[in-house]
């Protein structure tokens, strides 16, 4: 079975209540009801309501930045899978570069991977977020570290729930920097991780997996990026923050969406 491409918009921590409302609303006018891409976007968790309420109608679906891996209690300034369920999300990202490397304190796999079952367990579908810093790719350890994260990421996932997960492979190095992975290195490090899910979880789970490339994913160079044959979407950063780009990257991405079928996760 073919895989859905997958786009998603990570907004960080970005815009006001009144610019994700309307460019969530202009998000909205500019993606079909028959889209044949998955589509969602990742506002701060502030404004998730207001853009729940914009995107009311459209196929375009709401997504978090983070979770906390509990379900209730005193965890004071956390957010719960089930809260996240209850205001209308279907994603969440857990592991993003910005939260292992930059937000201190640095998290690590197991607390990734107890938001990762915590998420899943709740009823979200989960973006796990993995990839080398350019040190790590200079000394050769790119393989291993991606191995060691989706191992740490992805320790007790059930096959059965394998489908309501998409890894992001997201270089450090080009996220936030302009520098994007050549095709060749994103099909190369998208491949690697293909095998590796197939040895961790089951091949038929692995294959319907998606892969999201994300790295200065821009209108220019998504189409290239989105035809490789491993590369089942993208998480876009700051291009996602323009209705114009986003929109643009959404269309690249149907030229390749005719080649695959199947269901989203
Ligand atoms: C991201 O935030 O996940 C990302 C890939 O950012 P950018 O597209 O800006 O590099």
């Amino acid at each position: 079975m073919g895989r859905k491409l997958f786009i998603a918009g990570n907004w960080k921590m970005n815009l006001s209540a009144a610019q994700c409302t309307a460019l969530a609303s202009d998000l909205a006018a500019g993606v079909q009801s028959d889209c044949p891409v998955e589509v969602a976007v990742c506002p701060p968790s502030v404004y998730l309501s207001a853009v729940h309420a914009a995107l009311d109608g459209s196929v375009i679906r709401l997504g978090a930045q983070n979770v906390y891996c509990e379900s209730s209690g005193a965890f004071t300034g956390q957010i719960s899978p089930a809260m996240l369920l209850d205001i209308g999300c279907r994603y969440v990202i857990v592991g993003h570069s910005e939260t292992r490397h930059t937000i201190e304190p640095h998290e690590d796999d197991a607390l990734i991977n107890r938001k990762l079952l915590a998420a899943l367990a709740a009823g979200l579908n989960v973006i796990l977020c993995i990839g080398e810093t350019l040190d790590q790719r200079e000394q050769g350890r790119t393989e291993s570290v991606l191995d060691t994260q989706l191992t740490g990421g992805l320790a007790n996932l059930q096959s059965a729930s394998a489908q309501k997960i998409t890894i992001a492979y997201e270089p450090v190095w080009a996220i936030g920097t302009g520098q994007t992975a050549t095709t060749e290195q994103a099909q190369q490090a998208h491949a690697f991780v293909r095998t590796r899910l197939a040895a961790l979880l089951d091949p038929t789970a692995a294959n319907g997996i998606r892969i999201q490339y994300g790295g200065s994913v821009k209108p220019s160079n998504a189409a290239d990026l989105l035809a490789q044959p491993d590369v089942d979407g993208a998480l876009v950063g700051g291009a996602s923050l323009k209705a114009k780009d986003f929109l643009e990257i959404i269309k690249a991405s149907l030229q390749n969406a005719a080649q695959v079928s199947g269901t989203a996760g």
